[in-house]
């Protein structure tokens, strides 16, 4: 049968996207809810047939442990409160999946994992382009060559935060839930493309940021950041991320032999991938996949088989070392070695 998740916040992305994913899951189905709001929540237990004793309010979560029907919780809370309710789901006897940013700093990462392994469950942060066709194509092909030897990277990912407009984004400017601003939120997609697109960890990170400070969303937490990573192979990846131009997600990998360009990289749906050379460009059309249900269905399967995720807790924790040390080397202006 199918494995049981708890989702914990009904905000934007989880009622907007991860819910209705659930359909299209081979693994994995909603059997509990955690919120604030009581009335929002019966509502979607009604709306996704989740028995009322299963909703939870945060102050009653703990007893989530004595639920047989949930088997994972779905951590989808602002980012400085990932730990938090990781480290309690943990000590609850359930598997976690936890959204990115995996946490705010490197200590709490490294508690969420020591809760985890305590507790002997599976611990996933959900990187969810790793489970999408698109990137996992790029991947595939850059393994066997068919770019050649790769030489650099560029990645762009930002977005107008609106926090006045929107719910979602009010707490996106608040360092304390936030933990920091577009980098923390959007471009640490770029950081992990860079990542997953050479297979290689970096050594050696420069940055600079600039803010507006007379902009009232940017009193607390960064706007445009940019930062480029140096890999062992000697390949230079070149990062903008910012919370004030206007929508680009996207990737492109330059290898000896040619391009890949992913744009979007790591949007929700309708992703394009072009490779090009000298002698022309193609663009490969591949079949769009439900990423939120792949990624869902993994770690159903972590949690059944015993098996350790594509993304667990430690790939969370090297890009919170790595925003880290990009923070480091803005306020510096100097490389920091990683
Ligand atoms: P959101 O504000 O819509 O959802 C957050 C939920 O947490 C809300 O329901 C809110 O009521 C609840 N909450 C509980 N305590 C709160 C508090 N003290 N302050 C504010 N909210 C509180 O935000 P979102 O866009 O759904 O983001 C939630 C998480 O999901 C974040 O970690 C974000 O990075 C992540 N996210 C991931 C993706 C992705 O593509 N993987 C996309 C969007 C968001």
């Amino acid at each position: 049968g199918k494995l049981g998740f708890a989702i914990v916040g009904l905000g934007k992305f989880a009622t907007q996207q991860i819910m209705p994913s659930f359909k299209d899951c081979k693994h994995a189905r909603i059997t509990a809810l955690v919120s604030g709001s009581p009335d929002k929540a019966k509502k979607l237990a009604q709306e996704y047939g989740v028995a009322e004793k299963s909703v939870y309010s945060y102050e009653n979560f703990n007893s989530i442990k004595d639920n047989p029907e949930v088997d994972i919780v779905y951590i989808i809370l602002p980012n400085s409160m990932h730990a938090e309710y990781t480290i309690r789901a943990a000590q609850a006897g359930k598997h976690v999946l936890c959204e990115k940013p995996m946490a705010t700093s490197v200590e709490d990462c490294e508690k969420m994992i020591a809760a985890c392994n305590k507790a002997g469950k599976k611990l996933m942060i959900a990187y969810r382009a790793h489970y999408e066709p698109f990137n996992l194509d790029a991947m595939e092909r850059i393994r066997k060559g068919e770019l050649g030897k790769l030489r650099a990277i560029t990645s762009d990912h930002g977005r107008p935060v609106k926090p006045t407009e929107e719910k979602a984004d009010s707490w996106r400017v608040v360092k304390k839930l936030a933990g920091g601003g577009s980098l923390m939120d959007i471009g640490i997609y770029a950081l992990n493309a860079c990542r997953y697109l050479t297979g290689e960890e970096p050594v050696e990170v420069t940055a600079q940021e600039y803010s507006d400070k007379s902009d009232p969303r940017f009193k607390e937490v960064e706007d445009n950041i940019h930062f480029t990573l140096r890999f062992p192979s000697g390949v230079l990846a070149s990062c903008t991320s910012s919370y004030s131009y206007s929508e680009v997600k996207r990737g492109r990998v330059f290898g000896d032999k040619a391009w890949l360009d992913l744009d979007p990289l790591s949007d929700y749906y309708e992703h394009n991938m072009k490779i090009g050379d000298d002698k022309g460009k193609e663009e490969p059309k591949l079949k769009e996949g439900n990423q939120f249900a792949a990624e869902l269905d993994h770690m159903a399967e972590c949690a059944r088989d015993n098996k350790t995720p594509k993304t667990p807790g430690e790939e969370g924790l090297k890009d919170v070392r790595y925003i880290m040390a990009i923070y480091e080397a803005a306020k510096k202006g100097k490389a920091v070695k990683v």
